[in-house]
C-alpha cells in the first residue's frame, strides 16, 4: 500500500516551516514569567495597539452573519482615498502575506524562480517554494544595500520576478528610487514591499504609472497595529489587478478586518501620532544600544533594530534575554551570524532591554 505521504507533491513533501512569532503564554511559559510580564519585542508589532476606534467599531458592529464583499467596494473605496491611487488598482488581502503568496501563484510555475536579495523577509522564498518556485538569493553588499549588477546579472529566462523590502526587514535601509528602477527596467514582476512605509515616508506607488510591471505592497499589521486581524493589500497595474480579483478567495478579506481598516483610517491622526512616538523611540534606542561596547547597531528607518552582538556570543546573549522575559528575533545565518533585530516598543521596555543588553554582554 502506498503511504499518503507519497501522494503529495514533492516540493510540498520537502517544505520547511516559516517560523513565525509564538503566543504570548508560550513566550511566558518558556521565560517562566507571567504574560504580562513579557517583553515581545521579536515580532515587530505595535506596542500601542490598535487603535480605540477599532475597539469599539468591532464592539457595536452586529452584521457578522453576512459574507464580506467579495468585490471589496468599500475598503477598496477608502484604500484609494488614503493611499491617492485609483481602487480599480488595488487589491486587499489577508495580511500582505497572502499579496506575496497571490502574486506568485499568478506568475511563478514550477521550474521557474525569483530573485530576492538577501537577508530579506522570510516569506518571499517561502511562498515561492509553496509554488513550486525558485529562489535565487543574491547577498546584499557590506552596508545592506542591494547589489543592482549582480541582481540583474542572476536573472534568466525563467526569472518571474524580484522581491524586495523597502525599509528592508531585517536590515532596516530602503532601496533608492534609482535601484527600483534599474530593476524595472529588466521588464520582470517587481515586488517593493512597503511593509514599514508609515516610519520612513519613502514610496515607489508614483512609479506605477511609468512601470505596468511594478507591485507595492503595504499592511495595516505594523503602522496600525492590526497584525492580529491580517489586513493587507497590493497597488498594480489594473489589468493585473482585475486578474487578481478574479483568482483570489472570494471572501478572503473578513468583515472583523474591513471594519477594522476603516475606523483605523478615520482614526489616522491618532495613528500616526503613536507612529512618530516609535520613530522618535527609535532614535533614543538606536543611541542607547551604540553606548554598549561591542555591539554593532545599524540605522534603520522602521519600527525595529537590527545589532550585531559581540563575535560567537549571539546565541547565549540572545538566551540570556529570553530567561529575562525579552524576546527578541535572533538570527544565526551565514550572512547574520550573532545578529538580534529589536522591534522599537515602548520606552520602559527599552530600558529593560538596554539594562539587560548591557549587563549580559559585560559579563562574557
Ligand atoms: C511583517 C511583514 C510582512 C507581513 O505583513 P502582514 O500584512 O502581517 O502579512 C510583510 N513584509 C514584510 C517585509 C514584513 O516585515
Amino acid at each position: 500500500m502506498t503511504e499518503v505521504r507519497d501522494l503529495l507533491l514533492p516540493h510540498i513533501r520537502q517544505l520547511k516551516t516559516y517560523d513565525g512569532v509564538d503566543p504570548m503564554e508560550v513566550m511566558a511559559q518558556q521565560a517562566g514569567i507571567p504574560p504580562e510580564k513579557v517583553i515581545r519585542l521579536n515580532g515587530n508589532e505595535n506596542p500601542f495597539g490598535p487603535s480605540p476606534e477599532v475597539v469599539k467599531a468591532l464592539g457595536s458592529f452586529q452584521r457578522f452573519n453576512h459574507y464580506p464583499d467579495p468585490d471589496q467596494r468599500q475598503l477598496r473605496d477608502a484604500l484609494s482615498a488614503y493611499l491617492g491611487v485609483p481602487a480599480e488598482q488595488i487589491v486587499a488581502g489577508n495580511g500582505s502575506d497572502e499579496l506575496i503568496d497571490m502574486v506568485l501563484r499568478m506568475f511563478l510555475g514550477p521550474g521557474e524562480n525569483i530573485v530576492i536579495p538577501t537577508p530579506t523577509f522570510g516569506m518571499y522564498a517561502f511562498s515561492a517554494e509553496v509554488c513550486g518556485g525558485k529562489v535565487k538569493a543574491v547577498p546584499r553588499n557590506e552596508i545592506f544595500d542591494i547589489d543592482i549588477e549582480a541582481t540583474v546579472a542572476a536573472l534568466d529566462d525563467n526569472s518571474k520576478a524580484i522581491f524586495l523590502a523597502s525599509p528592508n526587514n531585517p536590515t532596516g535601509n530602503t532601496a533608492s528610487e534609482g535601484a527600483i528602477r534599474a530593476l524595472l527596467a529588466t521588464g520582470k514582476i517587481v515586488v517593493v514591499d512597503e511593509t514599514y512605509y508609515e516610519f520612513c515616508g519613502q514610496t515607489m506607488l508614483p512609479l506605477l504609472d511609468e512601470y505596468s510591471n511594478l507591485v507595492v505592497l503595504r499592511t495595516f499589521s505594523k503602522w496600525a497595529g492590526l497584525a492580529g486581524l491580517r489586513i493587507g493589500l497590493g497597488v498594480m497595474d489594473p489589468d493585473i489587478a482585475l486578474t487578481m480579483m478574479s483568482m483570489k478567495s472570494p471572501y478572503n478579506v473578513n468583515l472583523a478586518a474591513e471594519v477594522a481598516l476603516i475606523a483605523s483610517l478615520d482614526d489616522r491622526t491618532t495613528l500616526l501620532s503613536r507612529v512618530e512616538a516609535i520613530v522618535k523611540e527609535r532614535k533614543r534606542m538606536t543611541g542607547m544600544l551604540e553606548q554598549i561596547p561591542g555591539i554593532q547597531v545599524w540605522p534603520s528607518q522602521a519600527n525595529f533594530i537590527l545589532c550585531r552582538l559581540p563575535e560567537g556570543r549571539g546565541q547565549e546573549i540572545f538566551e540570556g534575554l529570553c530567561r529575562r522575559g525579552i524576546f527578541l528575533r535572533y538570527f544565526n545565518t551565514p550572512q547574520l551570524r550573532d545578529y538580534v533585530r529589536a522591534s522599537v516598543g515602548l520606552p520602559e521596555e527599552t530600558d529593560q532591554v538596554i539594562a539587560a543588553l548591557t549587563e549580559l554582554v559585560g559579563t562574557p
